[in-house]
């Protein structure tokens, strides 16, 4: 608009060019400047929101999901199983006297201790389906997926408690041995919820360690 207004004047219409040039130029370096501003914010936001993230699902020590973490998915787990009727099963696993690692040897190498746990119990899971999260303090939770048989759990507790009575090293003393109760309850046999699915593995589990510890047993109604 501005240059055809000065159309008639070869000078002013230069000049008008030029300015327009300076306005363009100022224009795409203002835009530039914003869009990298911008990309700049998404990003720390981003970064700052993975982290809460991590933070609210995530335990700290382990890097595995916490209890949450595993609340949120069961109602998934749950509603999948239901609809493509396949059967999954929880277990839940508590280390064996862990109290007297933490008073022995400090909270530090208890902390260790539960690191080099949550790495033993991963590496026995072997389908992208199956999930470990830590429960909350030496308590652990497995859960498989389209169980067609009672002895591929069994043989997953047993390799589960095998795994963890081979002595640990840890960094700041000698070999550490501990051992390992397991509870096991299946959907649907054993409940519909969430709630009496854990409440059943846990009920299996404190049978487990007044059978004298070291042991995995599965859930089964009176
Ligand atoms: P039990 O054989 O009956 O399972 O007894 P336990 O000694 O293993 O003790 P229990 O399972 O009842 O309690 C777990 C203990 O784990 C309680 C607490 O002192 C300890 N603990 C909980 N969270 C942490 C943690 O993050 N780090 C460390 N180092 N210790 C923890
Ligand atoms: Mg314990």
């Amino acid at each position: 608009m501005v240059s055809l207004f000065f159309a008639n004047d070869c000078e002013l219409v230069g000049l008008n060019n030029n300015l327009i040039y300076l306005y363009n130029f100022i224009g795409l370096l203002i835009t530039l400047l914003l869009t990298t501003l911008f990309i700049l914010i998404k990003k720390k936001y981003t970064k700052e929101l993975d982290y809460l993230k991590q933070l609210a699902f995530y335990d700290p020590l382990t890097n595995l999901p916490n209890r949450r973490m595993v609340y949120d998915c069961m109602d998934y787990t749950i509603a999948l199983a239901e609809r493509k009727e396949r059967i999954f099963a929880i277990l839940m696993i508590d280390l064996d006297k862990f109290k007297p690692v933490n008073d022995t040897l400090g909270h530090a190498a208890g902390d260790e201790l539960l690191q080099q746990v949550a790495g033993r119990i991963s590496k026995q899971l072997r389908r992208r389906t199956d999930m470990v999260a830590r429960f909350g303090g030496d308590e652990f939770i497995i859960f498989l997926d389209d169980i067609t048989e009672q002895r591929i759990v069994e043989k997953i507790a047993e390799s589960i408690i095998s795994t963890l009575t081979t002595p640990f090293q840890l960094s700041s003393t000698d070999e550490v041995q501990i051992s390992t109760s397991i509870g096991v309850s299946f959907f649907p046999k054993d409940g519909m919820t969430k709630e009496v699915l854990l409440n059943c593995a846990d009920a299996a589990l404190y049978q487990a360690k007044n059978k004298g510890r070291g042991c995995f047993i599965f859930h089964e109604y009176e």
